[in-house]
């Protein structure tokens, strides 16, 4: 197996039917672009930027954090880089900024909500990635949005960092796409709206589980309810990727389901332009897309859909598809 998925490093990611998608990783630092481009990488779908603000005692300054973002641009070499803006809350919790104790901190002050209140936090980070955007290929995505007005005022500070920044004489890139992840149920719901204003979506499955089946993955107790194959969340995706294709738009996943072995002919089915992951899911995924017909899978997509429960869609996704495990 090993040596097969070898030959594939340098290859592009075509299914049987000769559809070809595109398979990145997903990256918490500079170091790990390495692993990415090892392992055939055709770009980096989540760059997890909370790791630099993360294990230290302050806030990581503009040029600190331009050198991380200019340097995996750099060695990405023109390849798609998706850098998500601070998404800390949650379980990723920055004790230096001294925020108050919440009763549910995956429902409360994080990520985007945060940065909209911290505007000096976000604008300095914003800064530092318009800058970086001349040294390669940046697509910047803001995570749990929640609302349109949200990635709106999201954006518009974003076009305002980018006007003080040509005001100084700083050189930015002309064509960076700006995208969101869909990790909040309402989001999906709304995605036909969202689509006609963000030039693409990243499904976050990890987030958009937990928050559709009201149930955190981090207890033991309810972890039964964590289920990536419930025909729930697959009619969520099908709506995100729907909407993005309807405006022209491109959708992908940096959520774990992305690397699945039981979710990709599935997510083939559905139309999902990109898959991030792990780097070392990246070769696996890769050959078995080459057994998989996504024109065929389209054609099993409406019972699939139609399925009552998760276990299921795993045992229809097993009988019907090849997997490489
Ligand atoms: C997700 O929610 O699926 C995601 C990719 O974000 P994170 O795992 O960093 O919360
Ligand atoms: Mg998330």
């Amino acid at each position: 197996k090993k040596q097969e998925w070898a030959k594939l490093v340098n290859e592009p990611t075509t299914t049987k039917d000769e559809k070809h998608v595109e398979l990145a990783a997903n990256i918490g630092t500079p170091e790990d672009v390495k692993g990415v481009l090892e392992n055939g990488g055709e770009g980096v779908g989540l760059y997890r930027t909370e790791f630099l603000y993360m294990g230290r005692n302050e806030l990581p300054t503009e040029e600190e954090q331009f050198n991380s973002y200019k340097e995996v641009l750099e060695k990405m070499e023109g390849k798609p880089v998706v850098i998500r803006t601070l998404d800390i809350g949650g379980d990723k919790e920055l004790p230096y900024l001294n925020l108050p104790k919440e009763m549910n901190p995956f429902l409360g002050f994080r990520a985007i909500r945060l940065c909209l209140e911290e505007t000096e936090i976000f604008r300095t980070q914003l800064r530092a990635l318009l800058r970086a955007s001349v040294y390669g290929n940046l697509k910047v995505m803001f995570p749990m949005i929640a609302t349109v007005g949200e990635f709106r005022q999201a954006k518009e500070m974003l076009l305002s960092v980018k006007e003080e920044l040509i005001r100084e004489g700083v050189e930015v890139s002309e064509d960076i796409e700006v995208g969101m992840m869909v990790e909040i149920p309402a989001t999906a719901a709304m995605a036909d709206v969202f689509a006609k204003e963000v030039d693409f979506f990243s499904v976050g499955t990890n987030d958009l589980i937990q928050y559709t089946m009201a149930a955190d993955r981090m207890n033991q107790k309810v972890s039964y309810l964590y289920q990536p194959y419930n025909p729930a969340i697959l009619r969520l995706v099908k709506m995100v990727i729907d909407a993005a294709h309807k405006e022209g738009k491109w959708a992908g996943m940096c959520g774990e389901m992305a690397g699945d072995q039981i979710a990709i002919p599935i997510l083939l089915g559905l139309g999902l332009d990109e898959f991030s992951m792990s780097a070392t899911s990246i070769l696996p995924a890769r050959s078995q897309m080459t057994k998989l017909s996504k024109e065929e899978i389209s054609s099993h997509i409406d019972h699939i859909l139609s399925l009552a429960t998760n276990e299921e869609v795993i045992a229809y996704v097993t009988e019907h598809f090849a997997t490489e495990e």
